[in-house]
This record gives structure tokens, C-alpha cells and sequence, in this order.
């Protein structure tokens, strides 16, 4: 038995998860995600170390972008077999790959004319990385398969999907290769999710494996308690109510928009706040919700009795799903108090800009962010304090409330990651720490050989070992 097996990406770092595997003659990926920090994105340009048309088939884990989002510039680039997921992640990569190449082409729109204003070139060719006809080629390759139904991807080569419970969709993914009647299997954890989300089933566990890819964002830490969500979101809702103003939410479009308005639900329900207007002013975010709603069968338990009660988090009263500018613009003519969703989570484009030189100087109105904003964001900025901020080339003073919830995480912190993994009954011959921060990663692993004493390694990027 040989199967090799190439850390091509999220290894010791986050973003560009891409694991090569290849036996018996079959040559598969396993997600093929673009890189996002700033540090390595110039990987997304390199060729691709396997040429894509001797690759067979991608499994796919879920629809965050730096999972799936390089299968455009593969699909251009020679790719012409089937990308296995679940019919979900199908439907949320399709909206995200067409908003990711329309962000691809504007970008170098942008840099194009700033070199020419500057006469300079800059370091990443100004062409986009892949184009909206690129992302739409990579479409028809998408191929849905349901959990737990192991399928045939190649010669002795079988993959089966599991419920993650990390986002809507979201896979781990077991591949099982058998060759002279002895079989090993590779578990490929994906983004592991947490127990008890909202919407989402909790992630599944599993009682052996030869070897597991194990991801570490959060490795080295310990998430705030998420039972506070309600009571603060309930908290800054009535305050702001009081204090007549509106509460301005940046949020990601997929998952985190969606979890939020099944906690504004739960709390009306509940009457812990009185109805109030709930704006989802995103368009692709009201398709991604579009997304959920199409898929019942991915519930949890309590969501499918709130959807059987007809008490819907995404159908409440008082909840308006904007598409049109116009309505989004209308949002401003509103008297009393709204909420108001909208994207990008860390304030770098959007219509969330609108509502914030809106809302900014007003005392009376609360920002509230409910995710991580990176170093360099305007989300970052507001969060650190700012006593003045500059959007769409204007300065506004910051004199509304600035909030943060913490708690909101779709992954796994380091005692979740050892839960899911400690399920095993015996060691895994191996086990690969991969998706985190070096730092991250690295400490997981330590914790986790002192734990179990198995055999731990961090992998490396371009790092290619053989599993006997
Ligand atoms: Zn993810």
C-alpha cells in the first residue's frame, strides 16, 4: 500500500487549503482554496504544482473561499473532472465564486488605473486572477453527493462525506483506498465546527482512522462562552431602542448573517426585545439565506421544529429582505429604530459603507460587529477606537456606540478540536495538524501528543510524505 499524499496549501498558515492524495493511479484534491492573508497571496498566481489535467476528481469540504476559491483558475487551467460536495456547498460556492471573480475583476480594473495615474507596475500581474466566464466555466463540474454515502472517485479510491458542522454544507471528508484486500482510511477534517449552533448539526465524530488532517485555527485558544450571544445582542438592542437610534450590524454574508437573525427570532419569540425592523441588506446574503431555506433536511433539531412551527428565523415579522439599491437606499427615510445587516463584515466594501456614514456621528446609533476584524479593516479601525474615520473618501467622526459580541466562531476552539479527535478508539497511525497559524498549529500539537502520546506532525507547505 502507497498513497502519497501533498500538503499544497494551509499548512502552517489558514487560507489555500489543498491537499493533493494520489494511489492506485487516482489523482484527487481535496479542496483547492484560495489564499487570503496578505503574506502569501502571491501563491494564488504561482502554476499549480500538480497540472490540473492530470487530476481526477476534487472532493470539496465546504464553500468558504479559501477552500473553493481557486477551482475557477483550476477549471481554466486544465481541470476537467468532477468536484464532489454537498448539494448546499454547490449552491453557496456558485454565489461565492461568481462574487469572488467580480471582486477579481474590479481589483485589477483598480490597480490598472492606479499604476497608469502612478506609472508604476505592481508585483501580481493586473489582469484578475480569474475572470466571471472562468468562475461560471467551473460550474457544471460541480457534482452533489448526500452524507454518509460512500462514493466511488477512482480504482479502489472511495470518498464519503460527514456532516462538519462549521457552515451550512460543510463536510469532513473520509477517503477509504483499498488495493490486495487491505484498505486505509484518511479522514480530512475540514473546518471543524462546534456543538450546539445554531441552524447547523453538530459535527460528526468518528471512532477510527489510519490517518487525520486536523485543522488548528484555533488551536492555541479557548473560545468566550456563546450562551452570552442572546442576553448581549438582547442588551444592546433595547439600549439602542431607548436611545432612538439604529443598530448597524457588518456581517459576513454566509452563516454568521443567517445565525444572527435566528438569534433576533429566538429573542422576539422569547420577548426579550419588542419587534423591531430587521433590514438583511445584502443581496448575497439574501441569496445565500435563499440557500438554507432550499435545504431543510440540513437542520438541527431545533430548527426544523421553528420551520414546523412556521416561526422561521428567516420569516419573521418585521424582517425585510433587501435586493435593489434603491431599497437599500430607502432604508435611510425610516423613522425609529432598525436594524440594519449588511456586508462586507469588516467594513472593506459594500453597502455596509452607506449605513455607516449614515449612523457613525450619531450618538443615539450603535456599531455593532459580531466577527473578527483583521489588522488594516476599517472594522478594525472602529473596533480599536477611532476617533474619526474616513469612508468613501469623506471623514466622519465616530460618536455612535461601538459594540462587540464575542462568542460568534464557526470553528472549533482547542477543547472542541481535542473532543472531536479524542473520539477515536485507537491511535491513528498519523495525525496532521494542518490550517492554523504556525504558532497555532503547533501548539495543538503539543497538547494533543501530551494528551493522547500518538504520532503528531505539522506539516509543512509543499511538504509530501507516503502513508504506508
Ligand atoms: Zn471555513
Amino acid at each position: 500500500m502507497e498513497i502519497n499524499l501533498k500538503f499544497l496549501g494551509a499548512a502552517q498558515n489558514v487560507t489555500g487549503s489543498r491537499y493533493y492524495l494520489e494511489s492506485n493511479n487516482t489523482r484527487l484534491l481535496v479542496d483547492c482554496g484560495l489564499y487570503q492573508e496578505r503574506e502569501f497571496r502571491s501563491r494564488n498566481w504561482e502554476p499549480f504544482l500538480i497540472p490540473p489535467h492530470t487530476i481526477d476528481v476534487v472532493l470539496l469540504t465546504h464553500a468558504h473561499l479559501d477552500h473553493c476559491g481557486l477551482l475557477p483558475k483550476l477549471v481554466r487551467e486544465g481541470f476537467e473532472g468532477k468536484i464532489y460536495c454537498t448539494a448546499a456547498t454547490s449552491d453557496i460556492a456558485e454565489i461565492m465564486l461568481l462574487d469572488s471573480a467580480k471582486l477579481q475583476e474590479e481589483d485589477a480594473k483598480f490597480k490598472r488605473k492606479r499604476h497608469e495615474r502612478e506609472g508604476r507596475r505592481g508585483p501580481f500581474p493586473e489582469t484578475p486572477l480569474y475572470t466571471i466566464d472562468d468562475a461560471k466555466a467551473s460550474l457544471p463540474l460541480f457534482s452533489s453527493v448526500p452524507y454518509k454515502q460512500p462514493i466511488q472517485v477512482g480504482n479502489g479510491v472511495k470518498a464519503t462525506f460527514y456532516e462538519a458542522g462549521h457552515v451550512f454544507g460543510s463536510s469532513m471528508i473520509k477517503v477509504s483506498v483499498s488495493r490486495g484486500g487491505e484498505e486505509r482510511t484518511i479522514i480530512f477534517s475540514g473546518d471543524v465546527g462546534r456543538w450546539n449552533k445554531p441552524i447547523l448539526r453538530d459535527p460528526t465524530v468518528f471512532n477510527e482512522a489510519d490517518y487525520v488532517l486536523i485543522e488548528s485555527t484555533y488551536g492555541d485558544r479557548l473560545h468566550e462562552d456563546s450562551e452570552d450571544i442572546g442576553n448581549n445582542l438582547a442588551q444592546i438592542i433595547n439600549s439602542t431602542l431607548d436611545a432612538g437610534g439604529n443598530i448597524v450590524v457588518p456581517s459576513f454574508a454566509f452563516e454568521r448573517a443567517q445565525e444572527i437573525l435566528y438569534y433576533l427570532n429566538e429573542l422576539l419569540t422569547e420577548g426579550r426585545i419588542p419587534q423591531l425592523m430587521v433590514f438583511l441588506d445584502s443581496p448575497m446574503a439574501v441569496r445565500i439565506t435563499d440557500v438554507f431555506a432550499r435545504h431543510p433536511k440540513l437542520y438541527d433539531e431545533e430548527m426544523s421544529e421553528l420551520v414546523h412551527l412556521d416561526r422561521s428565523p428567516f420569516d419573521f415579522p418585521g424582517l425585510e429582505m433587501v435586493r435593489t439599491v434603491d431599497e437599500s437606499k430607502a432604508i435611510n427615510y425610516i423613522k425609529g429604530t432598525a436594524m440594519i445587516i449588511a456586508g462586507s463584515g469588516m467594513c472593506t466594501g459594500g453597502r455596509i459603507k452607506h449605513h455607516l456614514v449614515t449612523n457613525i456621528s450619531r450618538p443615539e446609533s450603535t456599531i455593532l460587529f459580531v466577527g473578527y476584524q483583521a489588522v488594516g479593516t476599517l472594522g478594525r479601525e472602529i473596533v480599536d477606537g477611532a476617533k474619526e474615520v474616513r469612508i468613501l473618501g469623506q471623514h466622519y467622526p465616530v460618536r455612535a456606540k461601538i459594540a462587540q459580541i464575542p462568542g460568534f466562531s464557526a470553528h472549533a476552539d482547542r477543547d472542541e478540536l481535542f473532543k472531536w479527535i479524542s473520539s477515536m478508539k485507537s491511535a491513528p497511525k498519523q495525525v496532521f495538524v494542518t490550517h492554523g497559524e504556525s504558532e497555532a498549529a503547533q501548539s495543538f500539537s503539543v497538547f494533543l501528543r501530551g494528551k493522547t502520546g500518538w504520532d503528531i506532525s505539522v506539516p509543512d507547505y509543499r511538504e509530501e510524505v507516503v502513508l504506508q
